[in-house]
């Protein structure tokens, strides 16, 4: 007799792969489930390597993070809800490596290594509408070790593939004359090998500045490029000199766009990155113009595919806790506790709150960064998926750490947060050894 339960595949084994493959597998006697994940390891992005462009397997290395990485939302934030960092008094930015292990030691939790295919690729997922209405995927994976391909059927499919690993680089007239080393923040590792030189860092959003931070410690000159209303304070950083944007490269002499020029033997892109989903058919509509993902509903569900659900969209948000709702939403749809407006109402009311934010000159590339936004996001989805939403003290520590961060940017890893209640929280400052 074919089963009846709600076959599930899920692409990726990062944080958001993860935390859907826990709540599906809270329920097995429902939905089976599949993940599948290329690399040979789950954690995602959180997998340091020194590999910087393809894999052993040809693929683009996946992972962008650098080897001195620090989180840059404190561990009390990003930790999961039903699953806390175990050693509370440790600080609260914590080195790339113990997420790693954090994430282990959830999948080891809750037991989700039976279902994750390892070394396998998604290559290609095609949509197949039933005389019902009802869509299938059909999936067709590689393993890569022994590079047989498999298809297989899907009543849902959850795209967890993340969106750090095809950086956006935008074009700069002259870029090609420039013979110096040039990387985009994906390949960057180490900041020893910039000793000595003079650096341009194009960009100063999350990456850029840190980057800036580590590599000033060894260059002779950061030039840190951005339009930005107002510099940064990098205090006791006397190396790093802002500039407008790159207006255009001849050779080592970079014009900015105050009419400015310098020479500069290193470039790196810290320009963001692009959503990719090249497995995904093109019968499936999925515009990512403008680094702006659409039809999706609440940053979720395919408008026309409802049993298509994207992980990871919205930025400037709390990774981690957001994919713990987000994936209880999905849940809520798939078994109808959730009911979607039809695809013509979804349509209109995205709609109506894009308008509503491109008239406020929010650029389209910035609509997914929910950042002040998003608690009323977490607010909503929970409520539709009747889950708890996490305690007021989150946001208070997390608007601390914004405030911290404004003022103090070379110094606000150094706090320390204490969570006392579901209120309040206490912070110290934290010397590293
Ligand atoms: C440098 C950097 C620093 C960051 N710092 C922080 C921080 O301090 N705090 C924080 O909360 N967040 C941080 N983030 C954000 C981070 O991306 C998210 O926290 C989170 O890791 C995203 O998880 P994900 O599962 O969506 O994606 P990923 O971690 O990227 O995982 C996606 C997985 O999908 C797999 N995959 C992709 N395509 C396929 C395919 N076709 N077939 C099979 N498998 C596939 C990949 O191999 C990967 O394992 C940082 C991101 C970067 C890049």
């Amino acid at each position: 007799m074919p089963s009846t339960k709600t076959r599930i595949a899920i692409v990726g084994a990062g944080v958001a792969g993860l935390v859907v493959a826990r709540h599906v597998t809270s329920k097995l006697d429902v939905y089976s489930l599949t993940v599948f994940e290329q690399t040979d390891q789950i954690g995602g992005t959180w997998v340091y390597t020194d590999e910087t462009h393809l894999d052993k397997h040809g693929l683009l290395v996946h992972s962008s993070m650098y080897k001195n990485l620090r989180t840059n939302i404190p561990k009390e934030v990003m930790q999961i809800p039903d699953f806390p960092f175990k050693d509370q008094n440790s600080p609260s930015f914590i080195h790339h490596s113990v997420i790693r292990q954090y994430l282990l030691e959830y999948a080891d939790h809750f037991n989700l290594h039976p279902y994750i295919k390892l070394n396998t690729l998604v290559k290609h997922v095609e949509p197949e509408v039933l005389t019902n209405g009802q869509t299938l995927w059909t999936l067709t994976y590689v393993d890569l070790k022994t590079k047989i391909e498999t298809t297989r059927t899907y009543d849902a499919m959850v795209l967890c593939n993340g969106h750090y690993t095809v950086g956006h680089i935008p074009r700069i007239p002259g870029i090609e004359s420039f013979n110096g080393d040039c990387i985009h923040s994906h390949q960057y590792r180490l900041p020893e090998i910039y000793a000595g030189k003079k650096v341009c860092i194009l960009g100063a959003s999350w990456s850029g500045i840190d980057i800036a931070l580590e590599v000033a410690q060894h260059a002779d000159k950061v030039y840190l490029s951005h339009n930005l209303p107002e510099p940064i304070d990098f205090k006791t950083f006397v190396n790093i000199e802002q500039k407008t944007g790159v207006a255009s490269i001849q050779r080592d002499l970079f014009t900015f766009l105050d009419g400015s020029s310098t020479e500069v033997n290193s470039f790196i892109y810290c320009t963001g990155y692009e959503f990719t989903y090249s497995f995904m058919s093109a019968n499936v509509k999925i515009h990512t113009d403008d680094n702006h993902v659409e039809p999706i509903y609440k940053y979720l569900v395919h408008m026309d595919y409802t049993n298509l659900f994207f992980m990871g969209l919205p930025g400037l948000v709390i990774p981690f806790p957001m994919f713990h709702i987000q994936a209880q939403y999905v849940l809520g749809i798939l078994e109808g506790r959730i009911v979607l407006p039809s695809p013509q109402q979804m349509r209109e009311e995205y709609e109506n709150e894009k308008k509503y934010l491109l008239d406020q000159d929010i650029p389209i590339r910035y609509i997914n960064k929910l950042k002040d936004r998003q608690w009323a996001y977490y607010d909503e989805i929970a409520a539709a998926a009747n889950v708890p939403n996490f305690p007021p003290v989150i946001k208070k520590i997390n608007d601390h750490v914004n405030e911290m961060r404004d003022t103090n940017i070379t110094g606000y890893k150094n706090y320390k947060y204490h969570i006392i209640d579901n209120d309040t929280f206490s912070v110290s400052c934290y010397k590293p050894r």
